[in-house]
């Protein structure tokens, strides 16, 4: 059996797994070549929450492009003080300078697809080199992507097993979890953004909108890139 049918067999039994069953496979099998990343979704924090009560040691990350909402950081510095999580912070190669002089002004407007991989996507590459296992809090209801997600699957890009033990939650069952724990989260939920990511690319919804509608607002984008398996 190949790694990929390994996987895909693996993906299939934890189908029926808690998320905490899934995160105690991932630390037995990759720990300490293993880390989590966020950026301090509501999933993201019941994730790290899960993983403090089960006193599990994962490393957590986050991409700093530049341009996080001051909630966002706001919201780490509650975190660290609530949850105790110590969160490594990755940047790009490129200072926001260095990127203009290269590649223009406000290249996120003109071409999001190039401003996310410089940002997003080759930071983490080079985080996750000489890791064995990246967790992720995606969900299979955020995009039409996610939902083709699976448990446990083989990030090629990456060259790592990517682990989403929430992938089967429900926002519902999120925010359920987030109340009942009375855990902090991200005051720009409550005025209009249900999907935070860089400033210049996020906006708030209108009733009725998708809840990812405010991020790249009139453009044909719907992820930063980060979580495609696809070159
Ligand atoms: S979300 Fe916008 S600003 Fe952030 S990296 Fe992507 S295109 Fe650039």
């Amino acid at each position: 059996m190949d790694r990929e049918d390994r996987l895909n067999a693996l993906a299939e039994q934890f189908e029926q797994c808690s998320p905490q069953e899934i995160l105690a496979w991932a630390v037995s099998e990759y720990s300490p070549d293993i880390a989590m990343s966020t950026g301090f979704g509501p999933s993201g924090i019941v994730l790290m929450h899960i993983m403090r009560q089960m006193g599990l040691d994962i490393p957590v990350f986050y991409i700093d492009t530049g341009f996080l909402f001051p909630e966002v950081h706001q919201l780490r510095a509650l975190l660290e003080q609530t949850l105790g999580v110590r969160f490594e912070r990755v940047v790009p190669t490129l200072d926001l300078e260095e990127q203009a002089q290269q590649f223009g002004e406000k290249l996120w407007e003109r071409d999001p697809d190039t401003c996310c991989w410089l940002r997003k996507v080759l930071p983490l590459q080079a985080y996750l080199r000489g890791k064995r296992a990246w967790v992720s809090a995606i969900r299979a209801d955020q995009t039409p992507y996610r939902s083709r997600a699976k448990l446990i699957e083989w990030d090629e890009r990456n060259q790592v097993v990517k682990i989403n033990p929430l992938l089967r939650w429900s926002k519902d069952r999120i925010w359920e979890y987030i109340r009942h724990h009375r855990l902090p989260y991200n005051p720009l939920h409550d005025q209009g953004y249900p999907s935070v990511g860089c400033i210049p690319c996020t906006t708030p919804i209108c009733e009725g909108e998708d809840l990812r509608a405010g991020r790249w607002r009139g453009k044909a984008k719907f992820e930063c890139g980060i979580h495609f398996q696809k070159g």
